[in-house]
């Protein structure tokens, strides 16, 4: 399943050994991510898609700023979701003009930000438009403003759904009309709409039924908007294999679905540029995280590899990031990629609950405190998705490799 080279029995990271790299690293536990596999996921993501489709980075997934330095150079923008994150993404030279800021509780302090950045807001409570009224007067700045819509749809088959139904996130199609109305009369700089209805998805036929909804929603609310829409944000949510049995997401029917719509919006909404917005997706596949073998134990039978690392640096591994059922992350030991010997053992951490369980019962080389457990698919919601105050370890590092 990984992207990641073997070369004499040793995973390669940016062309380095993975013992090397720990002896770079100077620690262990680190994540590291791969610059060129970054770099070809997003050509190969782009041959598959319309050439005029604006593709943004969502950096929740990832806001290392050496990371976001590098995906904003290949990417068309950077969407934020909050003051801190719009912080990095224009220090990493992100043009605010392709920058937008979505999120449910977004507070005066970051809407002053954004508005005196330039960047695109994506209203989500008709409280933001009276906060960015003010915040407008006062700056003589008009805020730049889209509607994120919550759809009267859901994506079906998602990981995580994060639109249809009632939610936190945007403001329902049904009372859009309305709070298009009140963007008019606050004299906002109106652009567009956003519609993001949920996260890690494979099922590329859900993804093209929500794009193509969405499309069809924008339509019809484009109607009651103020001014021509400039700007229409379609969202994401493609998915990454991560357990047995899970398959790359095929990007050709999105990609002719996507054509379809980018074909169409230049006859039904011609001011429009149209937008998606992966976080996972791009950025998923091309880190690891990698922790050392500090004890090996057998319990009643069953051997334990514990590592210098667990849960409080990498939560999704562990199972407890919004999964329903725990399964085992892709795992092997870096340092013997070509053993002669292997044995089932669980990986657990260092911390006092059985919670800490980076793998359960899976088949990996024989190993030795000292060896390198790699966590693949570890490049999105690892590093600062997880608890890293919980029990007082050592701090985990991040680099680029
Ligand atoms: C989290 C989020 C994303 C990124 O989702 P992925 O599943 O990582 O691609 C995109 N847009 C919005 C609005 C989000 O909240």
């Amino acid at each position: 399943m990984s992207q990641f080279p073997v070369t004499d029995g040793e995973l390669m990271v940016g062309a380095l050994p993975l013992s090397r790299l720990a002896a770079r690293v100077g620690q262990t536990p680190f994540y590291a991510y791969d610059r060129q596999l970054l770099t070809r996921r997003v050509a190969e993501l782009r041959a598959a898609l319309p050439p005029t489709l604006k593709l943004h980075y969502a950096m929740k997934a990832n806001p290392m700023p050496a990371l976001v330095c590098h995906m904003a150079g290949l990417v068309d923008g950077i969407d934020v979701a909050s003051g801190g994150e719009l912080k990095v993404a224009l220090d990493a030279a992100a043009d605010p003009r392709e920058v937008s800021f979505a999120g449910p509780g977004k507070q005066r302090a970051e809407l002053r930000q954004a508005v005196a950045a330039g960047i695109l807001i994506n209203i989500e409570s008709f409280r933001e438009i009276t906060e960015l009224a003010a915040i407008s007067r006062e700056t003589a700045c008009p805020a730049r403003v889209a509607v994120r819509v919550n759809p009267d749809f859901e994506l079906k088959s998602s990981g995580m759904k994060m639109g249809g139904g009632a939610k936190q996130f945007g403001v329902d199609a049904e009372q859009v009309p309305e709070l298009l109305a009140e963007i008019g009369r606050s004299g906002l700089a109106f652009e567009g709409f956003h519609l993001f209805a949920g996260s890690q998805n494979l099922k590329p036929e859900a993804i093209v039924e929500a794009q193509s909804k969405s499309f069809e929603l924008a339509l019809r609310l484009a109607q009651s908007a103020p001014s021509p829409i400039r700007f229409l944000n379609l969202g994401g949510g493609f998915g990454i294999p991560y357990f047995p049995g899970e398959q790359h997401l095929d990007l050709a029917p999105i990609g002719a679905n996507l054509a379809t719509i980018v074909d169409r919006a230049s006859r039904e909404l011609p001011e429009a540029e149209l937008v998606i917005e992966l976080g996972r997706y791009l950025v998923g596949e091309a880190g690891i995280y990698v922790a050392r073998v500090v004890d090996r134990k057998v319990s009643r039978g069953h051997t334990f590899l514990v590592v210098d690392g667990g849960l409080h640096h990498h939560l999704s591994a562990s199972g407890n990031f919004g999964q329903v059922i725990r399964k085992n992350y892709p795992v092997a030991i870096g340092n013997k990629m070509a053993p002669t010997e292997h044995e089932t053992v669980s990986v657990v951490g260092p911390l006092c609950t059985p919670l800490d369980l980076l793998a359960d019962r899976m088949e990996l080389a024989r190993a030795e405190p000292g060896d390198l457990v790699v966590i693949f698919q570890s490049g999105a919601y690892g590093f600062t998705a997880s608890p890293q105050a919980f029990l007082g370890h050592p701090a985990c590092v991040e680099v680029m490799g």
